[in-house]
């Protein structure tokens, strides 16, 4: 007898705090009994009872091929045959630490690690080991992993520092965090003359998939580039959710283009990089990560970091995203799917403003594109969370919140994205 999602929900409850390993999957935001997964495979997912979604979130982002796709499959079995983990150095860490240098060339080394809260945690000691300095902006509803130092909202002024945003992180700990207003060169200016000599690093979301999708301006991050320049502070791009997933080169790839010479300092990876498995990264030049141990006084260390059977799995999938034509036709079903969307919200006279790049895309219901957290807060969350359940209804998993970006997998068909449409044409009635 197979349980329903309420029963197992229920049973959760009792073990797991709140039912969940990680907080938004519990639906509070949109209310509601979460779906349980029992598998995957290709653009779908089944729950318990056996209904099937047409899946937009991948995993929060690493199955950008899809679920269950051969090639990876194929080289986990084999990894897996191979052993576990060995708490030692193996070739393929080295062919995975070679293809993702190949692909961002601002890196000349790259440290694997576990989660993407540990590499932006690493990135972060390692600008303050790198600069001897302790201060680090951030910006407001950007998320870099749930590291104490990280775990902050804006204080009440440019002159003071930020509040922490969870118990258990002491104001201490978060007294060198500046937060800063996304998209908002004259408060970035004016924290660099108060404070850049003190300043490590800025980190930041190049485009902000935690606040469903806002891109950082062309001025605001050309800006940005040049302070950190002139003061000797470390740009640090949090790519966890952006790399290999907006475009082969990551989101930095993309202002490169724009912005002549651009390249940020450090960059932190995750998501994509394990196709679904344990596994991210952080590099930069080998001047900064020879800061780190053993050749340096940065300590950073991981019983699993670079475990074997994750690395044949991000290999696998950085292998596959590589070929011809992969990100042409990533994007090309993406904005099939935002326009979609964006037709039915016009055709049912709803207010919806859509963005994309690759294979990431954020909607908003609010006339324009938000530019920064405020404006997110400000767009309809009840008309979402109408939106989000009389699209689960219909077969159609999106983020259950609407602060969390969208993503398409390679494995989405014309008829995947077409249903999807006709699931929001209806949906928007309600
Ligand atoms: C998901 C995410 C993280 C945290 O990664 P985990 O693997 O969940 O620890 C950090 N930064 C960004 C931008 C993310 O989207």
């Amino acid at each position: 007898m197979t349980s329903t999602n309420a029963q197992l929900f229920e049973r959760a409850q009792r073990v797991i705090p709140g039912g969940v390993n990680s907080p938004v999957r519990a639906f509070r935001a949109v209310g509601g009994t979460p779906r349980f997964i029992a598998r995957a495979q290709g653009p779908y997912i089944f729950d318990a009872e056996g209904k099937r979604y047409i899946d937009y979130i991948g995993s929060w982002g690493p199955m950008i091929l899809g679920h269950g796709h051969p090639a990876v499959l194929d080289a986990v079995q084999k990894a897996a045959l191979e052993g576990f983990s060995f708490g030692a150095p193996t070739e393929r860490e080295i062919e995975l630490a070679e293809e993702i240098l190949k692909l961002v060339p601002s890196m000349d080394q790259v440290r694997l690690v576990s989660s993407g809260t540990e590499a932006a945690m690493s990135a972060l000691r390692l600008a303050r080991g790198a600069t001897g300095r302790n201060k680090i902006v951030k910006f407001e509803g950007c998320y870099h992993g749930h590291a104490d130092a990280l775990l902050v909202k804006a204080g009440s002024g440019l002159a003071t520092f930020g509040n922490p945003t969870s118990a258990g992180v002491p104001d201490d700990v978060v007294k060198h965090t500046v937060v800063l207003e996304y998209n908002n060169v004259a408060q970035l200016e004016e924290a660099f003359s108060l404070h850049a000599v003190d300043m490590a690093c800025v980190m930041i979301e190049p485009i902000c998939g935690n606040m469903n999708f806002v891109r950082a301006s062309v001025p605001f991050m050309t800006r940005l580039r040049e302070l950190c320049t002139k003061h000797g502070v470390l740009l640090v791009f949090d790519e966890v959710m952006t790399g290999f997933r907006v475009a082969l080169g990551g989101a930095q790839s993309l202002y490169a283009k724009l912005i002549p010479g651009f390249a940020p300092d450090i960059s932190v990876f995750g998501k994509v990089i394990g196709g679904g498995m344990p596994l991210a990264a952080f590099g930069g030049r080998r001047a900064v990560m020879a800061q780190l141990a053993p050749l340096g006084p940065v300590y950073q260390a991981g019983t699993l970091s670079g475990n074997p059977v994750a690395t044949a799995c991000g290999l696998a999938t950085l292998r596959e995203i590589q070929k011809p034509g992969f990100y042409e036709a990533l994007a090309t079903s993406t904005r099939k799917m935002v326009d979609g969307l964006a037709g039915a919200a016009k055709a049912a006279g709803v207010p919806m403003a859509t963005d994309c790049e690759g294979g990431m895309f954020g909607f908003f219901f609010a006339s324009e594109l938000p530019q920064n957290y405020p404006a997110v807060l400000a767009t309809d969350k009840e008309r979402f969370n109408r939106f989000f359940h009389a699209m689960l209804d219909r077969g159609v998993y999106l983020a259950p919140a609407l602060y969390e970006a969208g993503f398409v997998s390679a494995a989405h068909r014309p008829d995947d994205i077409a249903a999807t449409i006709d699931a929001a044409a209806q949906a928007l009635q309600s």
